[in-house]
């Protein structure tokens, strides 16, 4: 989606820490340099980082795990909606909104709804399961 799509510019969003984009469909993929820094950053091995957070897809992707609740909350989400790992988190949370987003950003992003003058988001609904 092109910045031009938005109704305002995107420049101005500012994270207001709804946790949505930490839970719900999709998954968080996790590079290999992702892992590294990670799994150093909890003191743990990779191999232990891996088994613990983590699970390979058939084609040998790693992707996080989620805390297998209702709302699919990723693994590393804390009840204060912060996370456990953010100063070294995967790059696809680095990139969120700003490099990336989902078709229903606008929905689910309290940051995006506040710099487009829309109320906050009702919390995160799952429609499926996506592996
Ligand atoms: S790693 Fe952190 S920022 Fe990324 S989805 Fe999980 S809780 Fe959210
Ligand atoms: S959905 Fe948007 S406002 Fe909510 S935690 Fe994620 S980046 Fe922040």
């Amino acid at each position: 989606m092109a910045e031009s799509d938005w109704p305002y510019p995107v420049s101005e969003f500012e994270c207001h820490r709804c946790g949505n984009c930490c839970r719900g469909d999709g998954f968080v993929a996790v590079t290999p340099e992702d892992a590294t820094r990670i799994a150093a950053h909890l003191e743990l091995s990779e191999a232990a980082f891996e088994a613990t957070y983590a699970r390979r897809t058939e084609d040998g992707a790693l992707r996080l795990v989620d805390q297998g609740d209702a709302l699919r909350s990723c693994v590393f989400l804390q009840a204060d909606n912060t996370c456990r790992v953010h100063a070294v988190k995967p790059t696809q949370c680095r990139g969120f909104p700003m490099a990336w987003r989902p078709p229903d950003a606008l929905e689910i992003c309290a940051g995006l709804r506040a710099a487009a003058g829309l109320p906050f988001p009702i919390r995160r609904t799952i429609s499926r399961r996506t592996g």
